[in-house]
């Protein structure tokens, strides 16, 4: 594989910010396919991003201003969609390489969508309710221009969850107006939310680790399987794979994680949402680093909590005969590489956790026709979805011998290529 030189200013950890990894991988993807080099260099840079100061009352009275983002890559195929996180680590440069993620996602998952994300530099764990509530609404009026139902649809992501998402709809709807529901999606049911929309990631990623089981010929029910993260894309994952016949034998918060070679019983264990950090208190016969999780001899790893987390220097220690990334990002570039040379398949996040946005579609339109589906009906449409954009990477990972993060790049690049194509370059 041919990597990007570093630049010279290129420190270690921007090398694998998720705006040079996305870069890189897009650089990477057009070698496989025929695409017109106009349309890769338009790929290669956002539409706008939005910078703007949020301005927040603490509870005692102090004023701090922090800083929000929204990057919108591209929307050829439809709105920008993808979500806003709040978090110590956003920048504007994450901001974009991850929009540019949701890009690819809705492209993978043939969803008419483009690609954004946003959020605020700041740790809500610092924030009370009241803050956090003070805080989403002056984002959400920040961004009022940007967004809308038929522009820009964001969705809950790190640090945000279904009430911030009903905070932001409402900020949004007071000033125009009218209920829109359709401005954000993940929203409780009760206001337009979709049910089954929450555990929609760790849904999609349990689907891809079962089917990607299946495909390497093994079985689900003699797979051991270690889960990085703990919250609503592990935690989800992790239970559904137990209930599918996966021995779940280690899952980890950000304190560590806990090991049982004959497997957890993880809807004992409670996620993030339901008791932060909690997973080390629990009843196992071994605690692990966060370090050590990621190197265990299981069958499947499945990175589900932070970007980054296999890189240059861990990659050759990964024990797991298939990773599924349920978290953004969580290889870098190098790492990758790394892992191909290994042959060790990584199974991309775009197609692993995008239930999530695959839902949030289906809470779009079950908005626009104001109309709620029963949660069977989102699974069985879910399950559709994944199996569809499964085999059609899965053919183009036979056919041309590809990786999967390759070959979904390959899929998403054509059906972005060709709608670009097909519009034309304005003026
Ligand atoms: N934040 C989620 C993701 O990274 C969901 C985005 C959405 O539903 O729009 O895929």
């Amino acid at each position: 594989m041919t990597m990007t030189p570093a630049t010279e200013t290129e420190t270690e950890e921007e090398l694998d910010s998720a705006l040079i990894t996305a870069r890189r991988q897009l650089e990477r993807a057009a070698t496989h396919v025929d695409v017109d080099p106009g349309v890769v260099e338009r790929l290669k840079h956002p539409t706008r991003v939005q910078q703007v100061s949020v301005p927040l009352e603490r509870d005692d009275g102090d004023v701090e201003v922090f800083t929000g983002y929204r990057a919108q890559h591209d929307d050829v195929r439809g709105p920008y969609k993808g979500g806003l996180r709040y978090h110590p680590d956003v920048t504007s440069d994450e901001c974009i390489g991850l929009s540019m993620w949701m890009t690819w996602k809705c492209a993978v998952m043939d969803l008419p969508f483009g690609g954004g994300k946003g959020g605020v530099t700041v740790d809500p764990k610092d924030l009370s309710a009241d803050e956090t509530e003070r805080l989403t609404r002056r984002f959400a009026e920040e961004l009022r221009n940007v967004v809308g139902p038929t522009k820009d649809v964001p969705a809950p992501d790190m640090g945000t969850d279904a009430q911030t998402m009903a905070w932001f709809m409402d900020a949004y709807s007071m000033q125009q107006g009218e209920t829109i529901p359709g401005v954000v999606t993940g929203k409780p049911p009760v206001i337009g939310g979709s049910y089954g929309r929450e555990e929609a990631p760790g849904r999609s990623t349990a689907i891809v680790v079962r089917e990607a089981v299946d495909y390497y010929e093994g079985d689900l029910s003699g797979t051991t399987v270690a889960v990085q993260g703990f919250g609503s894309v592990g935690a989800n994952a992790a239970r559904l794979l137990e209930d599918w016949g996966a021995t779940v034998v280690s899952v980890s918060d950000v304190n560590g994680a806990i090991y049982d070679p004959d497997g957890l019983e993880t809807h004992a264990i409670p996620t993030h949402n339901e008791e932060p950090e909690a997973v080390l208190e629990q009843d196992a016969p071994e605690t692990l680093t966060n370090e050590a999780i990621l190197e265990l001899d299981v069958d499947v790893l499945v990175p589900a909590a932070v970007g980054n987390v296999i890189t240059a220097d861990n990659a050759d220690a990964i024990d797991a005969d298939i990773v599924v990334e349920g978290a953004n990002g969580p290889t870098t570039f190098a790492a990758d590489a790394i892992l191909e040379e290994r042959n060790v398949p990584v199974i991309p996040d775009i197609l692993a956790n995008a239930g999530g946005v695959t839902v949030s579609y289906f809470e779009w339109l079950q908005d626009i026709n104001r109309r709620q589906w029963k949660l069977k009906r989102v699974n069985e449409e879910l399950e559709t979805h994944m199996l569809k954009a499964w085999d059609h990477i899965r053919a183009v990972v036979d056919e041309e011998g590809l990786t999967w993060r390759d070959a979904a790049y390959v899929v998403a690049l054509s059906r972005i290529a060709e709608a670009k194509e097909s519009r034309g370059l304005w003026p």
